[in-house]
This record gives structure tokens, sequence and C-alpha cells, in this order.
């Protein structure tokens, strides 16, 4: 019908606009690299922060304790206790309590957050058994994983640069959130030392190491996106201090606000980017992160409903609210299988008040999300493929041995993990952009949960104890 004919032509608008060819994401990140190397040249030279994260020696292997990690850093919070070094001297069954973030803490005080935490840090320590008790005198140590841009200090200091994902504190930008977090544990009579201060790339590439060896990058695809890697040291010239015995540094390069005029935004991308809580900011984690997937697809089936009737007469209400669609929800729509796609008819009606859509209707939306979640995993190849070139192994690399060199990336996040369509188009891509040969030698791994096991193993090699 008419109404779809339209509706196409806002497709085909969308997909051109935002197109992806192999050679635009060669320059995607061909920028990546080159912005790496500005940001690791001096601070505030790129809109990569390439923040140095003061970890120059990841797990081993040796760490051995209980030790606790708390993580924070979109929609859900986590604590974790974990007995490192056990009786096959590995990672013993880790017990974790989540913990939802009401929203009216995400724009409340600072206090108000971390008050929250401790409170739930204190319970789940009030209900830990005899065998987690800690030798006397013993002070429990915790991995505080926090996921926002830090400007680190030391392994266990850092004050926050800016809130992201939907995160809008007064008075936390420029405080030290490790002290605040100490203090907040003191209020709540918690006695426990922050022994590390991560971030989930820096956790989830420890985490990685730990369970093999050859992990040299970490990649996090959840309500944000973010990745780390290893460096070698001396090709950081903004880093004043010693260099480290190791030669290496772990850099969380806070990929998400990189920025360059080969990606390729729409009008929908500049309309969100404009009513978010940071506009001109994270505009590539805008393109690619959980958080904002959805709420790419709403904008584009609003257009729809609104020039094109495509869902009738009237603009569905909901569908003028922002953040009404999910990006689960869209997963579940753009992963529909059944022959008359009757998860996509639900899904509209529950989420968005949608009641009775045509099958030519639901094939649409199935393609917007198709064309959305496209754009962003192939853009997040891009990125992987930046990190790469920068560290040389986007070629076939030797050992000294002779044997050829493996690099693997860990990877984690909830789109990661769930969305497949999603995940699986960016390990495609990859493998296009590298080649046959070198892909071989490139593995991607999903690192369940490395942020959480990643910060405890890092408490433990910096424990005031050893
Ligand atoms: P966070 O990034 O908040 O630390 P996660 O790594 O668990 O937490 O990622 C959660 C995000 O993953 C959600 O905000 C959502 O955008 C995305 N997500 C979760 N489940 C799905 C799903 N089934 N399909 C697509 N995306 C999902
Ligand atoms: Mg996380």
């Amino acid at each position: 019908t008419n109404r779809c004919t339209s509706a196409m032509g806002i497709l085909r608008d969308f997909k051109d606009k935002s197109d992806t060819p192999i050679s635009k994401l060669r320059q995607v990140a061909d920028a990546m690299t080159v912005e790496m190397h500005a940001g690791l040249a001096s601070e505030g030279a790129s809109k990569l922060k390439m923040i140095i994260s003061y970890v120059n020696n990841l797990p081993t292997g040796d760490e051995h304790g209980i030790f606790y990690a708390l993580d924070l850093g979109g929609t859900n919070f986590r604590v974790l206790r974990v007995q490192l070094g056990g009786e096959e001297g590995n990672v013993g069954e880790p017990e974790f309590e989540e913990v939802s973030i009401p929203s009216n803490l995400m724009t409340g005080t600072s206090q108000d957050l971390f008050d929250y935490i401790a409170k739930a840090l204190a319970k789940f320590i009030s209900t830990e058994g005899e065998n987690f008790r800690l030798s006397d005198g013993r002070q429990r140590e915790l991995g505080f994983t926090f996921s926002f841009p830090v400007k680190q200090m030391s392994i266990a200091s850092g004050t926050l640069i800016k809130w992201t994902k939907g995160f809008s504190i007064d008075g936390t930008v420029g405080k030290d959130v490790v002290t605040e977090l100490t203090d907040a544990l003191e209020r709540q009579g918690v006695d426990m030392r922050v022994a590390a201060l991560v971030n989930d790339t820096i956790g989830t590439l420890a985490g990685g190491r730990y369970e093999n060896n050859n992990v040299v990058a970490a990649v996090i695809l959840g309500t944000g996106t973010n990745a780390a890697y290893v460096e070698r040291a001396n090709a950081i010239p903004k880093w004043q201090g010693l260099l480290p015995k190791s030669g290496e540094m772990v850099i969380n390069m806070e990929w998400g606000n990189f920025k360059s005029a080969h990606l390729p935004t729409t009008e929908y991308d500049i309309a969100l980017d404009c009513d978010s809580l940071n506009p001109g900011e994270q505009i590539y984690e805008k393109l690619i992160s959980g958080m904002y997937l959805g709420e790419i697809a709403r904008r584009i089936l609003l257009k729809m409903a609104r020039e094109a009737a495509l869902f009738g007469d009237v603009v569905p209400s909901k569908l003028e609210t922002p953040f009404t669609l999910r990006t689960p929800e869209m997963s579940a729509m753009h992963q529909d299988s059944s022959s008359d796609l009757k998860v996509v008819g639900t899904k509209l009606k529950d989420t968005l008040g949608i009641t009775s859509t045509s099958f030519r209707t639901r094939v649409i939306v199935v393609e917007v999300c198709d064309a959305i979640a496209k754009r962003g995993a192939r853009l997040a190849a891009a990125g992987i493929l930046g990190i790469l070139k920068k560290m040389g192994r986007d070629t076939v690399v030797g050992k000294e041995s002779g044997e050829i060199q493996k690099t693997v990336i860990a990877m984690d996040g909830g789109l990661y993990e769930h969305y497949t369509a999603f995940s699986k188009c960016l390990e495609d891509t990859l493998e296009e952009l590298l080649g046959k040969e070198v892909s071989n030698c490139v593995d991607i791994v999903h690192a369940n949960d490395g942020s959480g096991i990643g910060a405890a193993l890092l408490a433990a090699s910096h424990s005031q104890y050893l």
C-alpha cells in the first residue's frame, strides 16, 4: 500500500545516509588510530582521552585470598566476593548480588548515590558465612569498577571527568570517586579499603588475561561502549612517570567519545544527540551502544508514523516519548524468526501500544532495526581494527619462537552478549576488514563478567598486605 511505499522511502534514505561500506570503515579505523596517537601524545589533544590506568601488570595467576568487587557503570550495579587462588589455584565460584539503580539516584546527589551503594555493600557483607572471615585484623579489600571517564591519579584514586549514559549528578565531577566511596563506606560502618579503581574495560582486560595469556585488548558493548588495550609504556609521550618494569601500560581509551567526519550520522542521530544529557559528547557511543540503538529506531519509526502514517492515521503517543523503545525490545523484534513476525507484533503492542500491524509493516520495522544494528556493529568493528593497527596486530605477527602470535580481544556487555545479530555482524565485519589470514590469528572471546573478577584480581595484586 501507499503507507508502506512512503515508509520504505524513509527507510531507504536512512540506509543511504548510514551506509558503512568497507572503504568507509577503513577511514574510520585510520581516524581511530590517528586519534589514539594524539590522545597519547598530550592531555586534551584528542577527543580520545587515552587514560593511563596505572595498571602496568596484568594478572599472572598468583593472586590469592578473598577479595571484593563493586561494579557501577550503567543500569545496575553489582557487588561480588571471590576466593582467588583456591584449591587448584583457580578462581572460586564468585558470589554476587545485583541491584538496580533507582532512576532518581542517577540524577540526584553524589552522597545519595554513594550511600545507596555503600548500604548494599554493608548488607552483602552482613550476610556472609563463617568461611568468608578474613584473618584477624585484616581489612577487606575491594576493586571498584567505575565505568565513567575518570582522570586516574594512581591505581586507587581518580577524579570524575564527566558523567555519561544517562547519569547526571551535581557535584561529583572533579571529585575523587574513591574518596566518595570510602566516605560513604565509613558512614555505613563498613571497614573496607578500595585497593584498585578501574573501569569495566580494564577489569575485562584483566579478567580476560587471567583466563588467556594472549588477551591484549578489551571492548565493552553494553549500555555504553568503550575499549582498553595494552600499550608500550615508551609509546606514551604524555606519561611523565618512571617507565614501569613490565614496559607496558594499560590504556583506557574512552572510545565512546570518538568523533570523526567519516562517521555516517543522520538527522536522527543529530536530533538524538541534541536532546541528550550530553550534547556533542560520546558521538561514537551514540551510534553503537545499547542505551541508544532502540532510541534511534524509535525516532525513525516516529517519522514513518508522522509522514507515512505507517501505524494508521493517529501517531501512537508512546512512540513520541523518548526511550520507550529499548534496545532489548528492538533486538527481540530484529531477531524474530517466526514466519508471521509474531514477536514484532507483540512488542509493538506491548511497548508502544500499536495494535494490529500488517505483515508488511512488521517487515519494515525489522528492516529499520537491521539497518541501525548493522551500522553500529560495523562501526565497532572498524574501531577494533583501529586498535589492532595501533598495536601492529593487523598483520600476521610471528613470535621469536617462530610460532604465529595470537591476538585475543576480550568482550563483554549486555549488547554483545544478548544481541546475537549485532555481535555476529561485528565479527563478520572484522573478518572482512582483516582478511582470512590475519583474522585466523585474531580471536574474540566473551569474558563473562570479566570486569567483576578482573577488578577483584587487580585489588589482589594491589593489596596492602603484599
Ligand atoms: P552496563 O553496560 O549497564 O554495565 P550490561 O553490560 O549488562 O550493563 O549491558 C546492559 C545493556 O545491554 C542494556 O542497557 C541494553 O542496552 C543491552 N541489552 C541487554 N539485553 C539486551 C538484549 N536482549 N538485546 C539487546 N541489548 C540488550
Ligand atoms: Mg557493565
